[in-house]
């Protein structure tokens, strides 16, 4: 139900260039895409049309078999984390990752189960009534996901989650973050410029160069046939 299609989708900047050039790419019901390529590429303006966040200039975008273009963020049933994660200081972890369940009036007890529930797939359930300034990098980043989880999205949206975080705790949530997506069982795309982080993390690989996309395979594929 929550497949993402673009097709032939263009991005021109106002002041003329083309970011992304003609992109069509079929992202299934579940299935775990990168997105890849060096700084520059056009990958995040990519993930910014899918969230909504940048207007697409040509072309079509379906999400779950809709066309939804013209929907604004919040219409398109998508959560998204990004590098730069912000929570909030003086909330729980519990109140961080309700918050967005709390503004959009669900009720207390349903919270408490999706927060819940949410928590153990994260492995966070020791660390719910903590604050976030006490917590360890991969766990604040566990948080921030959680956060974005628990809305139960159509599809899930990272650009580039693991880089602030140390090269040893990078590898460690590069593991995490698999399998976290494997139990969810959540469309996503995951932006990445690391080759390793691409061939590692997920079902296909798309590789973005120059704001074209030049192959989508499996990562045993690429790594056969690059
Ligand atoms: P606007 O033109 O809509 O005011 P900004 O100039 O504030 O937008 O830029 C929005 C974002 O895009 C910022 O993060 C900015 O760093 C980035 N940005 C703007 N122009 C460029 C560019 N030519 N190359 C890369 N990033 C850019
Ligand atoms: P990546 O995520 O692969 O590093 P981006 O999608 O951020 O690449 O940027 C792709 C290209 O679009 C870059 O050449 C960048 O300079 C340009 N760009 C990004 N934002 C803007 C903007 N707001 N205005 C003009 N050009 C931009």
């Amino acid at each position: 139900m929550s497949s993402i299609k673009l097709k032939d989708v263009t991005k021109r900047y106002g002041d003329g260039y083309e970011a992304v050039k003609h992109l069509d790419l079929d992202i299934e019901d579940g299935e775990f895409m990168i997105l890849v390529g060096p700084s520059g590429c056009g990958k995040s303006t990519a993930l910014r049309m899918v969230a909504g966040l940048e207007d697409i200039s040509e072309g079509d975008l379906e999400i779950g078999g809709r066309r939804v273009n013209d929907k604004a963020p919040k219409d398109r049933d998508i959560a998204m984390v990004f590098q730069n994660y912000a929570l909030y200081p003086h909330m729980t972890v519990r109140e961080n990752m309700g918050f967005a369940l709390k503004l959009a009036k669900v009720d207390e007890a349903e919270i408490k189960r999706k927060v819940d529930e949410a928590a153990k797939t994260l492995d966070l359930t020791e660390h719910l009534e903590r604050k976030p300034a006490n917590l360890s990098g991969g766990q604040r980043q566990r948080v921030a996901m959680g956060r974005a989880i628990v809305r139960e999205p159509a599809a899930f949206l990272m650009d580039e989650p693991l880089s602030n975080l140390d090269a040893k705790l990078r590898v460690q949530m590069r593991t995490e973050v698999s399998r976290i997506q494997q139990s969810l069982g959540v469309t996503t795309i995951y932006v990445t410029h690391d080759q390793t982080e691409a061939m590692t993390l997920g079902d296909r690989v798309a590789v973005m160069r120059a704001g074209v996309l030049q192959q989508v395979d499996t990562p045993r594929e690429l790594y056969e046939h690059p």
